[in-house]
């Protein structure tokens, strides 16, 4: 999902109650027939609980569609229990919390209370009046999605200045070219950079240094209108996108402001200081179409203004020095690149934590790039996926792994599976499945060692079609695990649908997951929820003992990550795993 389909939203830390999760299903009595509950869940599929209260409208049971279901699968059952009072038949202890109470307290409750809660879900009471039921895979939802604003939050904002980053900026630079055009109006750029900051950090101290910073980040804040970006890219670099321009005038006309505005002077930590700024400016689509084109060009008059003795701003003018990201060249490179054998895959594996047995591995792609040295996916699976380029080099790489595997076999090592990542775009393709069973007949490899990692956001698309290629993979043998899980905002009730079989948790809830109550949270309902679907749940990205032995306990079973291995050439790993019998210890 872009950047910009989420809302300016600043950082999410209230902490909402139960209230928002609640569905007002109607309570069933104590007393009635359990023939008529078994209705009610028959007549509304939906329905996942049905909460009992007693004649005071407290609540005092819940029955919980699958095992209520399941008691009438068969006929004579109808008779015998269908006669019965539901209170016989009820979960009488079912979790009932104050509609006060939060989000997060909730998940704890229920993390303390037993995890079958997750499915069962729980009751809200207003001063002990039934008010509401709520699904636990709603909450589930709930908590991940918080913890992932947080995350983005992280990502794509300063934390000194609370102003947008460079990630965030790009994006919001793209969308301004975009909206410009289909407005066509003017678009305008700044660059602005302090004069001789480094004096002030260096003499003053970096405490010193971010206090002005952010005294900085305020005034420029000040001299822009609500619609600009005030962007800070890196330590004194700061950015302004300009929307709807009338003319070129109104850059000059900020520039002015921002530097009238900087002679004041600032306190900072006690003391009065003055600083000024260089300013270069660029604007669309006068002096380019592109986004990085833009930036160039801003920056390359930042120079300018700076050779001009600082304290001013320059327009960008053809014949400036442009310094270009040579983002054209590595797509031609990759052209070229499979048929030139300049890809090579690295390993990586899994384990069992409870007996530290590495039972997979997960091929990884690396690019020996001619002149640049080796490459890590950051650097390209982009381009490869925006230029198509992503099927043939995917192709390579099952064929790759699959022969890996093979020869691994071969040479004494016992079975383990071999993962491999796929785009959606290779996925989506119509000969996908045909692609598939043909490298699977010519390597020999046996399905059920081969595992797909697919990510979430290509459940989002077209379920249908979706479910209908997972369900002939599925025929096929080969495994099937969603990859990053947890990072996709979606929601978790495509998980029910699809022939899973295994989640790897993002290692973004890993990272110190020792000390951070929500990440671990956020992975024991991970774990609660694929065991209640038999899921079997992976731990990426683990780094340390501690990380380990966090994950492990929050439920997940098999371990990846640095603690035990980076991913490494085959032979590499191949002489490890011989030389250590396959255990890491
Ligand atoms: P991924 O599938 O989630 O792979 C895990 C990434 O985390 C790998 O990065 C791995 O090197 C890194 N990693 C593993 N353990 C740790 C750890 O303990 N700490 C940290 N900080 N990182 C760890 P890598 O190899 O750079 O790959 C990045 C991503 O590129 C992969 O994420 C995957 O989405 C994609 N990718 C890699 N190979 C392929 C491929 O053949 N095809 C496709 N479509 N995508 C690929
Ligand atoms: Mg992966
Ligand atoms: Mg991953």
């Amino acid at each position: 999902m872009s950047i910009s389909n989420y809302p300016k939203f600043n950082k999410i830390d209230e902490n909402p109650t139960v209230l928002r999760l609640l569905r007002n299903t109607p309570p069933v009595e104590e007393n009635i027939m359990s023939i008529i509950v078994l209705a009610l869940f028959q007549s509304n599929t939906a329905l996942f609980a049905i909460p009992v209260v007693n004649h005071k409208n407290v609540p005092t049971g819940i029955v919980e569609r699958q095992s209520f279901v399941e008691i009438f699968t068969k006929t004579y059952t109808k008779e015998i229990y269908g006669k019965k009072k539901i209170v016989e038949l009820m979960n009488k202890f079912p979790l009932i919390v104050n509609i006060e109470t939060s989000i997060d307290d909730v998940a704890n409750i229920i993390i303390d209370a037993g995890i079958q809660h997750m499915v069962n879900g729980f009751i809200a009471t207003d001063e002990g009046q039934y008010v509401g039921i709520a699904n636990g895979y709603d909450l589930l939802n709930e908590i991940t999605q918080r913890k992932q604003a947080n995350l983005f939050y992280l990502a794509h904002f300063d934390q000194l200045t609370k102003l947008p980053n460079r990630i965030l900026f790009q994006d919001r630079l793209s969308m301004a070219i975009m909206h410009a055009n289909r407005e066509k109006s003017l678009l305008g750029l700044l660059f602005i950079d302090l004069d001789n900051f480094k004096h002030f950090n260096d003499s003053m101290g970096h405490g010193f240094g971010d206090q002005l910073l952010l005294a900085v980040a305020t005034r420029l804040s000040s001299c822009a209108r609500d619609s600009d970006t005030v962007a800070r890219l890196s330590g004194d670099e700061f950015t302004i996108v300009l929307e709807n321009m009338c003319s070129k005038v109104d850059i000059d006309i900020l520039c002015i402001r921002i530097l009238e505005t900087m002679k004041e002077p600032m306190q900072i930590m006690g003391r009065e200081v003055f600083i000024t700024a260089s300013i270069g400016t660029s604007s669309y689509p006068n002096d380019d179409i592109e986004p990085t084109g833009l930036l160039a060009k801003a920056d390359a008059a930042m120079y300018e203004a700076k050779r001009s003795g600082r304290n001013t701003f320059r327009h960008y003018t053809l014949g400036m020095n442009v310094y270009s990201l040579d983002r054209m060249s590595l797509e031609t490179d990759l052209r070229v690149a499979v048929e030139r054998n300049e890809f090579e895959l690295f390993y990586q594996p899994q384990l069992l934590f409870s007996t530290k047995k590495v039972v997979g591995n997960e091929a990884l792609i690396r690019w020996w790039h001619p002149t640049r040295g080796l490459l890590t996916p950051v650097h390209f699976i982009e381009i490869a996926e925006e230029t198509g380029l992503i099927v043939s080099i995917g192709k390579w790489v099952l064929q790759q792994a699959c022969k890996q595997q093979m020869i691994w076999l071969e040479s004494g090592l016992e079975p383990m599976s071999m993962s491999v990542n796929i785009s959606a775009m290779q996925f989506y393709q119509t000969d996908f499945i045909e692609v598939i069973r043909n490298i699977l007949n010519e390597s020999g490899m046996q399905p059920k060692y081969l595992e797909l990692e697919l990510t979430e956001s290509l459940f989002m698309h077209n379920v249908d079609s979706v479910l209908k290629t997972l369900n002939s993979l599925h025929d096929i043998g080969v495994k099937l695990s969603i990859d990053d899980f947890g990072t996709g905002y979606s929601n978790l009730s495509y998980l029910r649908r699809f022939p899973i079989d295994r989640l790897k948790v993002d290692q973004s809830f890993i990272r110190n997951i020792e000390n951070e109550p929500v990440n671990a949270e956020i992975v024991r309902a991970i774990s609660a929820l694929g065991k209640s679907m038999s899921l079997d749940v992976l731990a990426e990205g683990v780094e340390t003992e501690a990380e380990m032995t966090a994950a492990n306990e929050n439920g997940c079973k098999f371990i990846q990550g640095y603690r035990f291995s980076k991913p490494l050439p085959a032979d590499e790993l191949e002489a490890w795993l011989k030389g250590n019998n396959q255990t890491l210890l």
